[in-house]
């Protein structure tokens, strides 16, 4: 049982709950599933945990949210964090939103497990959302139970940690929670359902604002709703755009298209892919959110996607994400249109996400291979070039860039060997002939330009490993550490977590986790399979 003590600290958190207070809620006390109109949310209690128990938590969110160790480890903590009991100042509702899914308007969706407890404020005055996902029915649950397994919940948790110490925009997780519930999944929809472990997480953004919150009133033609949700987006996170008037939406709509770009030449150079870019999974400030059947690239290949789901028309396949982002803000424009009602000025608008896309994916590719600066005449052959080479080649991505940062460039007649052994070990098949020979012609290329920077190798090689990790949250690591966390063994879940707190590091003792796919995870479900079933 939680001592008197552990609750104070949880009880004197400051919550300062804008979101509830200053929008329109759903009249309806009770929490049955149902459409609910002119609302941006409703009541949702948490329901109680069967017998929680900490599974990991992130010690640097809890330092945002001034929680000691100590309180992280109390009981008190797994009870709250588990959705057994709202701390002092906590107000728990689900968000209303709709959204496109694989390109379908698909009506009201909502929060239909994730519940939001409130906003933090800490002493610094930085406000910080929380939000339980699978802590049961809401209103929005439709025909689903409210509940996540431990699989997808350490996956969220392992990869929305790993993703902030990458430097990619991203929600944050505290907490991840076993609750003691019996949960049933068909991992694969094909009519095998399985029993598993049920299980919390503690999500924590600035906002959970969605696309879809937008489109869902204007679907609806609840014009006063989505004025009021714009209004309040603007003042509360877009503050320094001014008072809310129809000049200022247009400049926050282009915000919004400059923060997705800048999240998607995140993605790309990670080589992270998200899975299920819906609207309803796309954050209005370019956060990174819903890990669901995200997979990270191992052998280079802009066509694969991790999710079964998608796998017949591979829409949010890596080398799509690009579009779909932009087709997503599109969907964002027309909801927001019937407040601006100037369809050439949100076209304009839109050409900011393509003009971020662009430079920064050039100022992105450029830094991955160490140029000082993208010069369009040459580099977009050569970037080009390599990028077919690597998937001729099925090279390990992740890898590849940070092992070209070995390779002394001055170095000139061994330099080729050094890097074609390299193409090699990082590869998941033998070099072609014809690879070799390509990657002759790329490689003394390279050289030559490279050389025209005139860097000391040194400070090139540094400047690489700044932007290629060593370390990501490869699939099969993250399946491994699920298998033993169903076992009850919670340790590599957190070496894990421990690990990717720096992924640019040289980590000695670490190097194992550095390693390419091993063979038994190319078709193993979990690794390179995943569904939305979570
Ligand atoms: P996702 O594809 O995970 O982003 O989910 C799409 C919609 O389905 C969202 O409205 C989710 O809240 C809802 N959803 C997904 N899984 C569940 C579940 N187990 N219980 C209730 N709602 C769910
Ligand atoms: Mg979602």
């Amino acid at each position: 049982m939680p001592t008197e003590t552990d609750k104070l600290a949880l009880d004197n958190l400051n919550f300062d709950n804008r979101f509830i207070r200053e929008l329109p809620g759903d009249p309806e006390p009770d929490n049955f599933r149902r459409q609910v109109y002119n609302a941006c949310y409703s009541w949702a209690p948490p329901t109680p945990a069967k017998q929680p128990r900490l599974l990991a938590y992130a010690r640097e969110v809890a330092e945002d949210l001034e929680l000691s160790a100590e309180t992280c480890e109390s009981a008190d903590f797994c009870q709250v964090f588990a959705g057994s009991r709202l701390a002092k100042g906590m107000e728990a509702y689900a968000m209303c939103y709709g959204g496109h899914q694989f390109g379908q308007w698909a009506g009201q969706l909502g929060d239909g497990r994730a519940i939001n407890l409130g906003e933090v404020v800490n002493s610094r005055g930085q406000h910080y959302a929380l939000q339980l996902k699978g802590a049961g029915l809401t209103p929005y649950s439709r025909s689903a139970d409210g509940l996540a397994v431990l699989r997808s919940s350490v996956r969220e948790f392992l990869c929305s940690e790993a993703m902030h110490h990458l430097g990619v925009p991203t929600t944050r997780a505290l907490s991840v929670m076993l609750t003691g519930k019996q949960v049933v999944r068909d991992m694969f929809y094909d009519g095998n359902p399985q029993i598993e472990a049920g299980a919390v997480v503690c999500r924590v953004a600035p906002s959970f604002i969605r696309f879809g919150n937008f489109q869902i009133f204007t679907a609806r033609d609840d014009l006063d709703s989505l004025k009021k949700l714009v209004d309040y987006t603007i003042r509360t996170d877009f503050p320094a755009l001014g008072e809310p008037s129809i000049p200022v939406y247009l400049s926050w709509f282009e915000e919004v298209c400059r923060k997705t770009a800048e999240m998607i030449v995140h993605w790309q150079r990670v080589g992270f892919v998200h899975g299920v870019m819906n609207t309803d999974n796309m954050s209005i400030l370019g956060l990174t959110i819903d890990y669901g059947p995200y997979g990270w690239l191992e052998n280079y290949d802009p066509d694969w996607t991790p999710n079964t789901t998608d796998a017949q028309g591979r829409r949010y396949r890596f080398g799509n994400q690009p579009k779909i982002a932009y087709w997503n803000l599109v969907q964002l424009a027309n909801a927001l249109y019937p407040l601006i009602k100037r369809a050439e000025s949100l076209q304009q608008a839109l050409l900011a996400y393509t003009e971020t896309f662009d430079k920064g994916w050039q100022a992105m590719m450029a830094a991955k291979l160490g140029l000082l600066a993208f010069e369009p005449a040459e580099d977009d052959a050569l970037v080009n070039e390599l990028l077919q080479l690597l998937q001729a080649a099925e090279t390990d991505m992740s890898l590849f860039y940070r092992q070209l940062a070995d390779i002394d460039l001055s170095q000139e007649s061994d330099a080729v060997r050094q890097f074609l052994a390299m193409l090699q070990q990082t590869s998941y098949e033998p070099l072609s002939d014809e690879v070799i020979e390509r990657a002759t012609i790329w490689f003394e290329t390279y050289q030559t330009r490279s050389q025209r920077d005139s860097r000391p190798q040194p400070e090139r090689r540094a400047a690489m490993n700044a932007v290629n990790p060593k370390y990501v949250l490869r699939n099969y690591l993250a399946q491994l550490a699920i298998d033993q966390a169903e076992q009850g063994d919670f340790s590599l879940v957190r070496d894990l977590l421990d690990l990717l707190r720096h992924p640019y590091a040289e980590q000695a003792d670490k190097e194992s986790f550095a390693a390419k796919r091993p063979d038994w995870a190319k078709q193993r479900a979990g690794c390179s399979m995943l569904s939305c079933s979570s």
